[in-house]
C-alpha cells in the first residue's frame, strides 16, 4: 500500500471512530470458520485461522520466487546431446480452482544444446511454466514436463476414482515436433 493510501485508510477509519487493524487472513478464516457454523472461539480451533494463514503463506511462498534466479544458480556447461531426464520429482502444490491441495510426481527431460541446468531448485513451476523457463534459460534442443498428480478438490469430493491422477504434460521443441523422441521420453518415466 502506498504512503498517501495508508494515510486515508487511516483517516477513514479515525472518522468513523472505529480503530481497528486492517483485515488479516486469520481475521477471514475466523469469519469463515463462522459462516460454516463453527465456533471459532471453541478450544479446538482458536489458533486455527493463525495456524492457517501461516500455512497458507507457506505454501504460496513460491509465488514470489523467481525462477530465474533459481536457475543461475544451477546451471552448467557441458558437451552433452543426450536426453537429460529428472525423473520423480515430488510436488505439492494447490491448486487455483479449489485452493485445495495436489500432490505427485514431476518429470522433466530436455535435450541439451551445450547448457544443462540443475533441477533440485525448482519445485513447484509447473508443466507449462517448468517447461519455458527451462526452454528460455539454456535454449535446449527440446523439453518435454509430465506432471502426474492427485488433486483433493476431485478425489475427496468424488469426483475421481481414490486412486487416479491427472497427469499434464507441456511439449517443446524435439519434444513437440519428433514423435521419437516424444516417445522416448514417455516410455523412461514409465518405466518405474
Ligand atoms: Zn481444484
Amino acid at each position: 500500500m502506498t504512503e498517501k493510501a495508508k494515510r486515508t485508510e487511516e483517516l477513514a477509519l479515525t472518522e468513523t471512530g472505529i480503530v481497528e487493524k486492517p483485515e488479516s487472513i486469520a481475521d477471514l478464516v475466523r469469519r469463515m470458520i463462522h459462516l460454516i457454523g463453527e465456533d471459532p472461539e471453541r478450544d479446538g480451533l482458536r489458533h486455527t485461522p493463525e495456524r492457517f494463514e501461516k500455512a497458507l503463506r507457506f505454501l504460496t511462498s513460491g509465488y514470489h520466487q523467481d525462477p530465474e534466479k533459481l536457475l543461475n544458480g544451477a546451471m552448467f556447461s557441458v558437451c552433452y546431446d543426450q536426453m537429460v531426464l529428472v525423473k520423480d520429482i515430488e510436488i505439492y502444490s494447490l491448486c487455483e480452482h479449489h485452493m485445495l491441495p495436489f500432490f505427485g510426481k514431476c518429470h522433466v527431460a530436455y535435450i541439451p544444446d551445450k547448457k544443462v541446468v540443475g533441477l533440485s531448485k525448482i519445485p513447484q513451476r509447473l508443466t507449462n511454466q517448468i517447461a519455458s523457463a527451462i526452454q528460455q534459460k539454456i535454449c535446449p534442443l527440446g523439453v518435454g514436463v509430465v506432471v502426474e498428480a492427485r488433486h483433493l478438490c476431485m478425489v475427496m469430493r468424488g469426483v475421481e476414482k481414490q486412486n487416479s491422477q491427472t497427469v499434464t504434460s507441456a511439449m517443446l521443441g524435439a519434444f513437440r515436433e519428433n514423435v521419437q523422441t516424444r516417445e522416448e521420453f514417455l516410455s523412461l518415466i514409465r518405466d518405474k
